[in-house]
């Protein structure tokens, strides 16, 4: 069955200043079933993160709909989730994850990976060691644990986004163009990374500038610069 189905999304901004709207989606239809990985990829500017904040419910889509299979609370859609709802789904069922670490100074990083657990309302005991097991999953060095991550390499920066979304054990993970500026290597490591998660069974819907070194882990990769359509199979698309 599927996780989460995307129906005929639109989403227009308006630029308040100069009277002007601007479309930065139409029409886009897909969806994924449990345990499968979608790859959205197109040129800047072409609205693929548009689609991530709609599903994260960053912005409300003016068009469409978009239903989640919420453990919670039933079949959902998230273009009408309160806003009550989309806390606790931001909590404990949808993660988040971009390049950028958006954390607050003066914790570090073991401390940061706890605070995501304790705010699930686990006790100290088991923020500690869920802390523990998702930075040695994801491979940060136990030497970088205690300290801050403000000077952590991008690919290690990263690795505690991924940690800190996926300790929360969410159904659905949206990547929002992990990769972006990582060397090669990094670029690898993250792969490793992504094959983790789909080897555990997490839904994912990542957004890439560049998608070669990924095609092969997705199910589905969804082209946004070639108009709306779907090149990889398994798929059905909506025209
Ligand atoms: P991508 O992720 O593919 O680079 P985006 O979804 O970020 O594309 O943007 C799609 C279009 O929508 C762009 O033209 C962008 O400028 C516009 N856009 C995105 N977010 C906003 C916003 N908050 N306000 C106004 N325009 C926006
Ligand atoms: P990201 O986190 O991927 O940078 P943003 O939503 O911040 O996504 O920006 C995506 C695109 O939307 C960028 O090209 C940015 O210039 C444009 N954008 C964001 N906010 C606005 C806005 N308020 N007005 C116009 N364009 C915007």
């Amino acid at each position: 069955m599927a996780i989460l189905e995307v129906h005929n999304l639109g989403k227009n901004f308006i630029n308040h200043y100069l009277g002007t709207t601007r479309q930065a989606i139409n029409g886009i239809s897909f969806q994924l079933e449990k345990g499968q990985f979608i790859g959205i990829v197109g040129k800047s500017g072409s609205g693929k993160s548009t689609i991530l904040k709609s599903i994260y419910r960053t912005y409300i889509p003016n068009q469409g709909n978009i239903l989640f299979e919420s453990e919670r609370f039933g079949r959902l859609d998230l273009t009408k989730a309160t806003e009550r709802q989309v806390i606790y789904l931001r909590k404990h069922e949808i993660g988040y994850v971009s390049q950028f670490l958006n954390v607050m100074p003066r914790r570090t990083c073991r401390q940061l990976v706890e605070k995501a657990v304790l705010e699930m309302g686990e006790s100290d005991f088991r923020a500690k060691c869920q802390a523990e097991a998702a930075l040695e999953h994801f491979e940060l060095d136990p030497s970088l644990w205690d300290t801050f991550p403000n000077t952590f390499s991008g690919g290690e920066k990263l690795r505690l986004n991924i940690a800190m979304a996926t300790v929360k054990k969410p159904r659905l993970l949206l990547l929002d163009e992990p990769t972006a500026s990582l060397d090669h290597q990094s670029k690898e490591k993250v792969r490793e990374v992504i094959e983790k998660l789909k080897a555990s069974g997490k839904t994912l819907v990542g957004i890439f500038h560049d998608i070669t070194f990924m095609d092969n882990l997705c199910d589905q990769i969804f082209n946004m610069s070639t108009k709306p359509t779907i090149i990889k199979a398994g798929v059905r698309n909506e025209s």
